[in-house]
């Protein structure tokens, strides 16, 4: 029996990828040094983790309602109104900020609607236009990964939907400026175009202040996360606020998908809000500076203003090749560009690792780049 005849052809879009073979490969080595991982390495802050023990001791297991817990909401919806334009934002708990992006694109995209995304872009993204019928329209950002507002106007057709925009960025680390992302913003409304802004990375910037589209434009539609902000990606939480009806039609949809999301960490969250990360913030701000220094006059590298990742140009082969020698040779685990892009020509390094494991990830990137194939 043929099973596969059964999978419909969406599950193509999820077939394997270039990152599965390279982890395939790095699970049969010991004593490897991963710069691959895009999570905090931290441990979550000990009010956090009581907060969370508390609330499943308390009982507080069931399904909350679909739209999550009042009360984080209204601690959410306070910050939000204070930060963003919009008198009418709404905003709902979901899982994980991937959660927020699912909700946003299911309520968002039709069938042929064209949706802009900056390459490189996160992977998530082209694969969920994909899912429900929507066109991603790439638009390139390379050498320096700033938005060209030119580039994005000349992009525009009457099919545009969206334009989903991730700053501070993964894969590249970098924080568009204001008036790049003013530029998006106002482009957006003159032309009657939803934005999309994955703002999972807001805490990390280190060199200048974070800037929204939201700041200009009210009805940008926002993903939140605290899974980096707080090291609590396997909690699965996450929020999105925007325009109310928007808001509402995703809380029916999470009500017959996900149901809601984890029930005791929405309180955990509650408390997080007032948890102060701005130590390991810096330790990031640190570890970048760190990397900086170790990759110059070896890499050809943007360098990265927030997140916790950089993206370098490779010194030779392909992103694919260099980081399978990277990792044949010296058990070095990084992500080929490739898997971000439309071009190979990068690799991504995540620097949220422990000192130790930085410090031995420079010098095996120096060695790579001294010693070709
Ligand atoms: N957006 C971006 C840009 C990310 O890097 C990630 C996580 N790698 C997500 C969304 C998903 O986050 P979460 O774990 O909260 O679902």
């Amino acid at each position: 029996m043929m099973v596969e005849r059964w999978l419909a052809q969406r599950t193509e879009l999820f077939g394997h990828s270039v990152i599965e073979h390279i982890f395939e490969l790095a699970s049969t080595l010991e004593d490897r040094v991963d710069l691959s991982i895009g999570q905090p390495h931290f441990e979550v802050p000990s009010k956090i983790q009581e907060a969370a023990i508390e609330a499943i001791r308390a009982g507080r297991n069931r399904y909350s309602i679909s739209q999550g817990i009042e009360e984080l909401r209204e601690a959410l919806r306070q910050k939000i109104r204070q930060e963003y334009q919009g008198d009418d934002r709404e905003v709902i708990i979901t899982c994980g900020t991937s959660g927020a992006l699912v909700l946003a694109t299911a309520a968002l995209i039709n069938p042929g609607d064209e949706v802009i995304l900056f390459d490189p872009w996160f992977v998530v993204y082209d694969r969920l236009v994909k899912l429900f019928g929507g066109q991603p329209v790439y638009i390139n950002t390379y050498p320096r990964f700033t938005i060209d507002p030119e580039k994005l106007a000349a992009a525009l057709t009457p099919k545009t939907k969206l334009i989903i925009i991730n700053s501070p960025n993964n894969p590249t680390g970098v924080v568009a400026s204001s008036e790049e992302v003013e530029a998006v913003a106002k482009l957006a409304m003159r032309q009657g175009i939803a934005i999309l802004s994955d703002e999972i990375y807001k805490a990390y910037c280190y060199d200048q202040p974070f800037t929204s589209p939201g700041y200009f434009n009210p009805w940008t539609i926002v993903a939140g996360g605290f899974s980096k902000t707080y090291g609590v990606p396997g909690w699965r939480l996450g929020f999105v606020h925007g325009p109310k009806p928007i808001i509402d039609r995703m809380i029916r949809i999470q009500q017959y998908t996900f149901v809601c999301p984890p029930h005791p960490f929405q309180w955990a969250m509650l408390t997080a809000l007032e948890v102060d990360v701005a130590s390991h913030i810096a330790d990031y701000a640190r570890k970048r500076d760190q990397l900086l220094q170790g990759l110059r006059d070896y890499y050809d590298l943007v360098p990265p203003t927030g997140a916790f990742y950089a993206f370098p140009h490779v010194p030779w082969g392909t992103g694919k090749s260099f980081v399978e020698h990277a990792l044949r040779r010296y058990r070095l685990l990084l992500v080929p560009g490739g898997v971000f892009s439309q071009q190979d020509t990068h690799f991504r390094i995540a620097y949220a690792v422990d000192e130790t494991t930085l410090s031995r990830g420079i010098e095996l990137l120096r060695s790579l780049a001294e010693n070709p194939p």
